[in-house]
């Protein structure tokens, strides 16, 4: 291995041991957790969110079965989600789609054995990492991973309506998907939305922007958010504003980063002048500011294809 390799295999390495701190759940704390606190809500006809803590999972019942996005915490959790929309719809689910292969939004794959798993490539191949690191048992590895995955973007046509399940570049992760039925114009952000709360950015980037930029032209009037708590149950129509404003709390961090790389600040500096005190009482800021500042820098600074 060169020097160069070796360090980029040590950064690799410290990335990955971040993720692994949001990804990683012990199963006591996660089980505790569960609860079975969660509540399932229509958004609008067809439409559901599963919400537990500040985590969504979306629903999408069809006359030919359910499919769901994100799997969220734990078997626990997902086999309650699953109970719910057993009441709700009387239809088999069909299709489970993860977006972030983060735990708090994967490690409940387990609970959908009967269900075709669909992720983009990326989010196998990060998944696949955080398993690997976890040691988790080569069983439970199969259970997580999808059964499919795509490149740039993929439909499922089920019940007379068109899901698209597309690529918007990286964002939260790198393998985020977001989901989008035509018909009924909606969209599904996965953790690519955070409403009214901090974004993490442990294994995101800058280009995050443009990932929401590109939802924001689909023709839909509703954007379902994975990180809340949300108010999209009792106010859809309030969606895109609240999605515009999670849009802006990243263009006035990248903004603010840019200017210091402008004037020559080196990453410790660009940390203790991007403060944006206007988003110090959103949840998440005291813990994910200095990270998102660093992330930022980092992606400015080394220009990190999109
Ligand atoms: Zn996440």
């Amino acid at each position: 291995m060169s020097k160069t390799t070796t360090f980029l295999a040590f950064l690799l390495a410290l990335n990955l041991g971040a993720l692994s701190m949001e990804a990683s759940l012990s199963p006591v704390a996660a089980q505790a957790e569960d609860a079975q606190t969660g509540k399932l809500e229509q958004i609008i006809p067809g439409h559901f969110v599963y919400s537990s803590g500040a985590r969504l999972s979306g629903i999408i019942v069809t006359s030919q079965g359910v499919v769901v996005v994100d799997s969220l915490s734990s078997e626990a959790m997902a086999k309650h989600e699953r109970q719910l929309i057993a009441a709700a719809a009387q239809q088999p689910i069909r299709y489970l789609i993860s977006s972030t292969f983060h735990g708090n939004y994967s490690l409940g794959n387990v609970a959908y054995p009967d269900a075709i798993k669909i992720g983009h490539e990326l989010y196998k191949a990060d998944l696949l990492d955080m398993m690997k690191m976890d040691n988790m048992p080569a069983a439970q590895q199969a259970a997580m991973l999808p059964d499919q995955t795509f490149r740039d973007r993929m439909s499922i046509f089920l019940g007379g309506k068109e899901i698209q399940i597309l690529y918007a570049g990286r964002a939260h992760t790198r393998g985020d998907s977001i989901v989008f039925v035509p018909q009924d114009r909606i969209v599904y952000m996965s953790e690519v939305f955070f409403d009214g709360r901090f974004p993490f950015m442990n294994s995101g980037y800058v280009n995050w922007i443009n990932a929401i930029d590109i939802a924001l032209k689909l023709d839909a009037d509703i954007f379902v958010p994975g990180q809340g708590p949300s108010p999209i149950a009792s106010n859809p129509r309030g969606s895109r504003d609240a999605l515009v404003r999670a849009r802006q709390v990243l263009v006035d961090f990248r903004d603010g980063v840019q200017k210091e790389i402008a004037k020559g600040s080196t990453e410790e500096q660009a940390v203790a002048n991007v403060l944006l005190p206007q988003y110090k009482d959103m949840v998440g800021y005291g813990q994910q500011r200095a990270l998102l500042v660093r992330k930022m820098y980092q992606d400015l600074k080394t220009g990190l294809p999109f």
